[in-house]
């Protein structure tokens, strides 16, 4: 028997204090304006994997199993659940035989071996960029190097990289951990990251794990991915500026969880961080002149869209967009879905990734 995933429900509108009332609590002063931070949004890997299983919905019908949420977004994951997804936690809460899409932050070894042991039909919606992790961990453990992989203890992301050489990885949860580690042999360490940390708080960790071991070889490249990366360069900019920064995405997205810690780091008066425009709490905008807002890297524009319309409500209509990074990365549809699409005759929608869908 299948168990989808646990969602809250949507927030029910509710009666909101008057811009008038906000405004006579605690006036402001000078012009009310919105700093919105570019890139923000859905990234390539995140794009990729919903429309594989809106592909994977359309071609081989409901239902289509997806294990854990194909993104961690409430919104994106209650909609394909509309259309016919069936979200569980693991494999064997899947019927044999069925089709199964792995979601973008990645699966160990032995989720792929139970899948194959149950007759499973499995789409790959993996993040490429969290592929290369679990290559570069397979490359290390086979030369025999011990692991250290920084990445927050239970997201699923760590847990299939982890899974790729269990007995040579350690994960380092944060700066504070490199105190205690232990390890076989001081010189024959590597480090690896979870892609959605944050930029400075991973330098950090890799600057103290230096410290203890000083021949600790680095990765042939930085894992923490362009689309964190950039958005958190954009709240940098902005979070100077900003009474208070509105970052959009939800509790369980690690990068969104990030954006706001990165914007109370940087300057930002208030940082909160809300599912959707329902969860804004007006009293937010008492005395506060300059609105920042972003989004996680699993957030559709549509809920953006939603806050910003709120904020124009409360007085906040001029936007000034901070544009700090241009993105044009695009990642292929995972193989096995291409193949049944060029199957189906359906080959001029093999792409993915941002840019390849009319903006929704
Ligand atoms: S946040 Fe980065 S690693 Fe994660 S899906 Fe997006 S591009 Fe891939």
């Amino acid at each position: 028997m299948s168990t989808p995933v646990a969602l809250a429900m949507p927030t029910v509108p509710r009666t909101r204090r008057s811009p008038d009332d906000i405004a006579s609590a605690a006036p402001v002063e000078g012009p009310k304006k919105v700093l919105l931070a570019s890139p923000r949004g859905y990234c390539a890997g995140v794009d990729r994997a919903v429309i594989a299983v809106e592909k994977a919905l359309e071609h081989y019908g409901a239902p289509v199993y997806v294990r854990k949420q194909i993104v961690h977004n409430k919104h994106v994951v209650e909609t394909l659940e509309s259309q016919g997804a069936v979200f569980v936690d693991e494999v064997d809460e899947v019927p044999e035989g069925s089709l199964l899409v792995f979601s973008a932050h990645g699966v160990s070894p032995a989720v792929v071996q139970s899948a194959a042991e149950r007759n499973l039909e499995t789409i790959d919606a993996t993040c490429p960029l969290v592929t290369k992790v679990h290559r570069e961990a397979v490359r290390f453990a086979k030369r025999g190097q011990q692991i250290l992989l920084i990445g927050h203890v239970g997201h699923e992301e760590v847990e299939g990289t982890f899974g790729e050489a269990p007995e040579q990885t350690i994960i380092v949860n944060s700066p504070a951990d490199v105190d205690t580690l232990e390890v076989e042999d001081p010189d024959n360490l590597v480090w690896l990251s979870q892609t959605t940390l944050s930029v400075d708080e991973a330098l950090e960790t890799v600057s103290r794990l230096r410290e203890r071991f000083p021949n600790l070889q680095d990765p042939p490249s930085d894992d923490i991915c362009y689309a964190t990366s950039n958005r958190q360069g954009a709240i940098k900019e902005i979070a100077p500026r900003a009474d208070l920064v509105i970052v959009v995405g939800s509790s369980n997205s690690s990068n969104s969880v990030r954006l706001k810690e990165v914007a109370a780091e940087y300057g930002a008066k208030r940082a909160e961080r809300v599912d959707n425009a329902n969860q804004v709490d007006e009293a937010w905008f008492e005395g506060t002149a300059t609105v920042g807002v972003t989004s996680g890297a699993s957030v559709p524009e549509v809920l953006v869209r939603d806050v910003l319309g709120l904020l124009a409500d409360y007085g906040y209509g001029e936007i000034e967009e901070v544009v700090t990074a241009e993105e044009d990365i695009l990642f292929s549809l995972p193989k096995e879905l291409r193949a049944r699409l060029t199957a189906d005759g359906d080959a001029d929608r093999n792409l993915g990734g941002r840019g390849a869908r009319p903006a929704r």
